[in-house]
């Protein structure tokens, strides 16, 4: 994507540094209150959120491997199970979405954050993460989980570069709701366990890793209708009787389901597609 000159709408400095006060200076005590109005309060978030209508493809998944969300839509049958603690990981995920809405609100009253009707997609429907009324231009917010290197990866190479299906996302989204930015919030689900790791295999022991990362992702208009005729080319291939090539990303890379990698299997091979047997069987 090319370079922007434009202003985000709050320098990411002042975003960032908002959080880490409010982290600060959050009493634990208060907090322990803050979380019991959380659970009273975040029942209607979590319902919606659950409820949300998921269609294939989504906007969170815009550039996942055609073939597989191919064997999703058509309802085929997995060949093995996710791992069990992805479930957790999953749950927690959306847990912790009110939770960083409560910090937020603690950090700056600017960026508190106010729940968006679902969007009208064209080629489905989607909800993000909710929206900063008080920032000049409305705009979007997106909250991502991730573990130790995913988290890692976008903490050195930024999310442009590492969270291609996020920043995909957030500019459907824009798109549809007609707004200029995003704040892309990631925070890391075992962060102890992470700096621990980095500390050494960075041979950094004194170094203090974040526990969130915070990004500002702009509308490219150029790049969100190339997401658009994508997802279009996508709805069209789901509707054949075959199941389509093995196409991942923006530039439709051809991917081999053989070499041990993600998407297809995670480097040790206990996670990854649920269909590869069938696509390994089928062939390219
Ligand atoms: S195994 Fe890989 S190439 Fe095959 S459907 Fe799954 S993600 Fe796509």
């Amino acid at each position: 994507m090319m370079a922007t000159k434009s202003t985000p709408p709050m320098p990411i400095e002042e975003v960032d540094e908002a959080i880490a006060r409010a982290f600060r200076e959050l009493e634990w005590k208060d907090a322990r209150e803050d979380l019991i109005r959380l659970g009273e309060n975040s029942a209607e978030y979590l319902r919606a959120h659950v409820e949300l209508e998921h269609t294939i493809p989504s906007p969170s998944k815009a550039l996942d491997c055609r073939r597989q969300m191919w064997y999703k839509s058509h309802g085929t049958e997995s060949d093995r199970g996710l791992p069990e603690s992805w479930i957790l990981a999953a749950m927690s995920g959306v847990v912790t979405e009110p939770i960083w809405h409560t910090i937020l609100a603690h950090a700056d009253p600017r960026l508190e954050v106010s729940p968006v009707s679902t969007l009208d997609l064209g080629y489905g429907v989607g909800t993000c993460d909710g929206e900063l009324r008080k920032l000049p231009g409305k705009p979007l917010i997106e909250l991502k989980r991730r573990t130790g290197w995913a988290f890692e990866f976008s903490r050195e190479r930024g999310f442009q570069a590492e969270e291609e299906n996020g920043v995909a996302q957030a500019q459907d989204y824009m798109k549809a709701a007609g707004r200029k930015w995003t704040l892309m919030l990631m925070s890391v689900a075992d962060h102890s366990f992470y700096q621990n790791i980095m500390r050494k295999f960075k041979r950094q022991p004194g170094k203090k890793f974040p526990f969130y990362l915070v990004e500002w992702i702009e509308f490219n208009p150029d790049y969100s209708k190339r997401i658009t005729e994508r997802q279009y080319g996508t709805v069209e291939l789901l509707n054949d009787d075959e199941p389509p090539a093995r196409e991942q990303g923006i530039d439709n890379k051809l991917l081999d389901p053989d070499n041990g990698n993600w998407p297809c299997h995670t480097p040790d091979r206990v996670g990854g597609c649920p269909f590869w047997k069938k696509c390994t069987e089928r062939g390219p």
